[in-house]
């Protein structure tokens, strides 16, 4: 198996990403000497190991010259200026260039060429003794604790003496992986495994000519060896670079020893969001050379997306390792989605599509014609577009038999839900299996159901083992006993131009999906509401994303049929539109509507709701306590319950959470406190309504101002904000 060492730094030293790392079994860890402060390696290590399991790296300074602190960070070296040379600890400013170790200093020769950062600037020595001064050849804006390399050989000892403490420290900490800059010789290896512990394992860094010269005896002394392509390039000319790789990755590979290589393998993700075909190129024509593993550097320290390095090399590995060239199967084969793409699959597996063939009208008209309510065409329509994947129609007799009795579907998979397209009360039709009806509503075929049974079910017993009751108090009873107790099943199928037609901000399965992986989201969570946001969902959303780590939030509201008091779908949109924007973590959230209405199923429709989710690529769905509840129907525990006796067979991860309340002594919003509910304020749902109703802010803690403040505008401008 190829190995993954990454980096790590300011963009990668945090909890969530540390997780994710490990879930991308990322193999070693780096730690780089030369941006880390030698106080800052211990309290690191314990962070690290709080939250990763791969071991960690400590990556020496090494024989190298650097560039000491700057005041302000950056110097800019005009040409033709004289700069002092001064010895570190002393910091830098105008005129004045400290270098690390300071000891160069005093060895500088007059006449030397000194190339600061990769050529970023060129010095030459002017002046020796007791001011060191250098005139600018070349000028450059240089930064602090960059490499400076002279024209001349310099005797530089393999280890810093903070190199020598952080080994010695690392050693007590348990750390057996160290990373040798700039080894020269076989005597380095051994210097450095005094400090480090007989037992450690010594991975030496080729990347100077001198190790190339002496590479036998490097890989005699070392337990691994890592190419860094990038200092190397400073000694040999980079047109060399390639063909240098390949032939030491063969000599360790003659040698038995791992070799790992470094530098520039993901260089465009460190900004953007995709590699470039040259570098996929490169990091797999790497692995073939024959490399053990691969170093991310820059890209996990200091890029903008760490995870998704991690997830493209992953992904680029497993290509390789199941490279087929030369096969019958042709590597494009089974290519459908990205590999780097860690998105939940669908529940069941697949994600459903019911297009059905353009039909032209005369087709259409000659179809027996089924006309459906508002309710009835967004299953259709939900059906069609995957939200309800596995399933593909209505249930049939031996489906909702199942369903009812066993939450699960005839293969076996869990489906909580009976989904079913029941028949009008007072209507005589009866439709023959293998019938295709063309499905209307609002006078319009949208689309084709192919019947494939047409039964009857007793609806008493039907609502007893759907909503646990048939008391037609519960409004889904109450819904059921409208219509008649025939219930037709089959498949559906959406015509092509009604695939097209959608609500602003609704989203299809797929859709969304290609949001979230255009975010570079792989761990999402998903939100069911039927409301404007209020702080306490607020605290739910954001206490999960950070809980579970996940990249992002899918704000996914009812916009379907309301009942009296809901609020618009069109106010629900617009205040997560604007709570997104002016409140949450960027690249953090994304509301879409959901088109779809309330079962009033209470358990068995809390698990629905997360696994439609799941369908949408959501990894994970907050339940909350009362998830989905219908009066007093069901105790608010009863839906977790349920939920968890399946959890265990379903993709996405669910999210329980505690009843939230604001605590006025702890000033914010909790699950629980020291003084627990005693000073804890609440507002009901329609004590809400009423207070916005006549006009009146909320309080900021149950809804932030600005949301109150646009609902009041809407109302001030006659809009519908809750459903008469
Ligand atoms: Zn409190």
């Amino acid at each position: 198996m190829k190995k993954i060492l990454c980096t790590l730094g300011p963009a990668s030293l945090d909890a969530r990403t540390l997780r994710r790392f490990d879930e991308l079994e990322v193999d070693v860890l780096r730690i780089n000497l030369s941006h880390t402060e030698f106080d800052q390696i211990e309290p690191w290590v314990r962070m690290i190991r709080e939250h990763a399991r791969a071991p960690i790296c400590l990556d020496t300074q090494g024989a190298q010259v650097r560039t000491g602190r700057l005041a302000g960070g950056s110097l800019t070296l005009e040409a033709n200026a004289t700069v002092e040379l001064v010895a570190t600890p002393a910091e830098g400013g105008p005129g004045r260039l400290p270098l690390y170790p300071g000891f160069v200093v005093g060895d500088l020769h007059v006449g030397d060429l000194v190339s600061i950062d990769f050529d970023s600037a060129l010095l030459q020595v002017v002046e020796t003794g007791p001011r060191s001064l250098a005139r600018v050849l070349s000028a450059g804006r240089i930064g602090s604790n960059k490499a400076v390399s002279l024209d001349r050989a310099t005797a530089l000892p393999p280890l810093t003496e903070v190199d020598e403490r952080a080994l010695t420290l690392g050693r007590r900490l348990g750390l057996r992986h160290v990373a040798l800059s700039f080894t020269n010789r076989k005597g380095d290896v051994e210097l450095a495994r005094r400090f480090a512990g007989p037992d450690a394992e010594i991975i030496a860094k080729v990347e100077t000519r001198q190790a190339l010269e002496r590479l036998e005896e490097i890989l005699d002394a070392a337990d691994a060896i890592l190419i860094d392509r990038g200092d190397l390039s400073r000694e040999i000319p980079i047109e060399s670079i390639p063909l240098v790789q390949k032939e030491v990755i063969r000599r360790a590979n003659v040698a038995g020893v791992p070799v790992y290589v470094a530098t520039n393998l993901l260089e465009s993700m460190i900004a953007g969001s995709r590699p470039t075909r040259a570098e996929v190129n490169d990091v797999i024509n790497t692995l073939i050379d024959g490399a053990d593993g691969l170093v991310l550097a820059a890209e996990t320290a200091i890029g903008r997306n760490p995870i998704g390095c991690v997830a493209m090399i992953r992904a680029l590995i497993r290509q390789f390792e199941q490279r087929r060239i030369g096969g019958l199967e042709p590597p494009w084969s089974d290519v459908h989605e990205s590999s780097a793409s860690r998105l939940v699959p669908p529940h069941g597996g697949t994600l459903v599509t019911g297009v059905a063939p353009h039909l032209d009208a005369a087709a259409i008209v000659s179809l027996q014609r089924l006309d459906v309510d508002e309710r009835v065409m967004m299953d259709v329509r939900q059906l069609a577009i995957g939200a309800f994947s596995p399933l593909a129609g209505f249930m049939d007799r031996e489906m909702l038999a199942r369903v009812l009795a066993e939450h699960r579907l005839p293969s076996g998979t869990v489906w909580p839900l009976p989904i079913l397209l029941q028949l009008p009360a007072g209507r005589g039709d009866r439709y023959a299996s293998g019938e295709t009806l063309a499905v209307a509503d609002a006078g319009e075929v949208r689309a084709l159901l192919r019947v494939s049974e047409c039964y009857r079910w007793d609806l008493s017993d039907l609502a007893a083992r759907w909503f646990g009751t048939d008391d037609a108090a519960h409004p889904g009873v109450a819904r059921l006993r409208q219509g008649s107790d025939w219930f037709l099943a089959g498949e559906v199928a959406l015509l092509p131009d009604e695939l097209r037609r959608r609500r602003p901000y609704e989203l299809t399965p797929a859709q969304a999906r290609l949001v979230f992986e255009h975010r570079q989201w792989q761990k999402v969570v998903g939100f069911h509401t039927r409301n404007v946001p209020h702080r306490v969902h607020e605290h739910l959303q954001l206490t999960a994303l950070a809980e579970h780590h996940c990249d992002g939030i899918f704000v996914h509201p009812v916009i379907g049929p309301k009942k009296s008091g809901d609020c618009t779908g069109d106010i629900i949109l617009k205040s997560y539109q604007l709570l997104i924007r002016d409140h949450y973590p960027p690249n953090a959230a994304i509301v879409a509507g959901w088109a779809a209405y309330s079962r009033c199923a209470g358990p068995r429709e809390a698990l629905f709701t997360a696994l439609v989710r799941q369908n949408y690529g959501c990894s994970h769905f907050i339940v909350g306590r009362d998830h989905t509840g219908v009066g007093a129907f069901y105790p608010p525990e009863q839906s977790r319950r349920f939920c968890e006796s399946l959890a265990g067979e379903v993709g996405v991860q669910l999210v329980f959470s505690e009843e939230v309340y604001h605590c006025e002594r702890c000033g914010r919003h909790v699950q629980r406190c020291e003084h627990g509910r005693r000073y804890s304020e609440q507002i009901s749902g329609t004590q809400a309504r009423e207070t916005l109703r006549q006009g009146r802010m909320l309080p900021d803690w149950f809804m932030r101002e600005d949301v109150s403040r646009l609902i009041l505008d809407e109302l001030r401008q006659g809009a519908e904000v809750f459903v008469a």
